[in-house]
């Protein structure tokens, strides 16, 4: 658009035979190169790109009043001035424009309390991740993990102190990851890792090491009371051909369930034999994991 402006404006000022003097006709001619600076309000560029744009504009209007030789008419230079004050004004629009994109991409992608992904973007990514996997025919697996007697924290020290254990649990977990893994919130105290390119025996040694982690982490709420230990229970699922990624969390889930039976604190991967009493979870079931659509991503 801007080049095709500029040549617009050019060829117009080439057929005036470049007017030394505005004319009624020739003035419409002369307002081009500021709409077309004030234009440049309506995207969403960056700054660096719309001082590059506006820099072309400026570049063929010097040219053609270089050509009229109009360049230090008092007309011009008060054109120029007025070009400028719109290009510092198009700049602070663009970047408080860039600054409201980008909050708001925050706002939808990310969880608000421990800023990790939120669900939708979480399972978005591990879509695309999986699709990449199972073209390159790579392992892929899954961590769920649920924080142990989690209820008692928020009952016991109150609301506050839950949600502090929650982001001092997900600075934990995000610490030690790769940064290929995909880490968000599934719901409430629930967390996902998806992790390309891990066959279930790495997995089950990241779990393992996550779980020290947190346990080993002293989450202080006040100076006057003595900091909080809490635990978490790993459910982990590996891709088997024919798998979606509903499945593989699904299998997770019968996994972690296993492993909340089982004690707690504790890493257990899918077995077949033990998907018996998974109906009886309130937590994640095939019906509740709103999976997004291959058109949404
Ligand atoms: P289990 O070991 O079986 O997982 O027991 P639990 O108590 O962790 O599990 P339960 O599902 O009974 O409780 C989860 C609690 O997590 C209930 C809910 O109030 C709390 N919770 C969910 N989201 C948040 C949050 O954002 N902040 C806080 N503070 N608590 C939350
Ligand atoms: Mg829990
Ligand atoms: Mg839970």
């Amino acid at each position: 658009m801007v080049i095709a402006t500029n040549a617009f404006y050019f060829s117009a000022s080439h057929t005036l035979h470049f007017p030394t003097e505005n004319t009624a006709f020739s003035y419409s001619y002369t307002l081009l190169p500021i709409i077309q600076i004030v234009m440049l309000t309506i995207f969403p560029l960056t700054m660096r790109e719309s001082l590059s744009l506006m820099t072309i504009t400026l570049a063929c209007h010097l040219w053609v009043d270089s050509f009229g030789g109009t360049m230090t008419s008092p007309d011009n230079i008060a054109s120029y001035w007025l070009q400028t004050v719109i290009a510092f004004m198009v700049v602070w629009s663009q970047l408080s424009q860039l600054h409201m994109i980008l909050r708001l991409y925050r706002q939808a992608t990310l969880d608000p309390l421990t800023g990790i992904y939120n669900r939708r973007m979480l399972l978005q990514l591990a879509m695309r991740a999986l699709a990449v996997s199972e073209e390159r025919h790579s392992p892929f697996s899954v961590l769920l993990l649920d924080l142990d007697k989690f209820k008692r924290i928020n009952d016991k020290w109150g609301h506050y102190a839950g949600d502090v254990v929650l982001q001092s649990f997900t600075r934990t977990v995000q610490e030690r990851l790769r940064k290929s893994d995909i880490f968000g919130r599934f719901g409430g105290e629930e967390f996902i890792v998806f992790l390309p390119k891990c066959s279930g025996e790495v997995t089950a040694q990241i779990a393992n090491r996550l779980l020290e982690e947190v346990e080993s982490m002293d989450v202080p709420i006040d100076e006057s009371r003595t900091p909080l230990k809490v635990t978490a229970s790993i459910g982990i699922s590996t891709f088997q051909p024919g798998d979606t990624l509903s499945s593989l969390i699904e299998r997770a889930d019968s996994a972690l369930y296993q492993a909340k039976a089982e004690g707690r604190n504790c890493v257990r991967a899918y077995q077949p034999g033990h998907q018996t009493s998974v109906d009886a979870r309130h937590s994640v079931s095939r019906d509740n994991i709103d999976m997004p659509t291959e058109a949404s991503l």
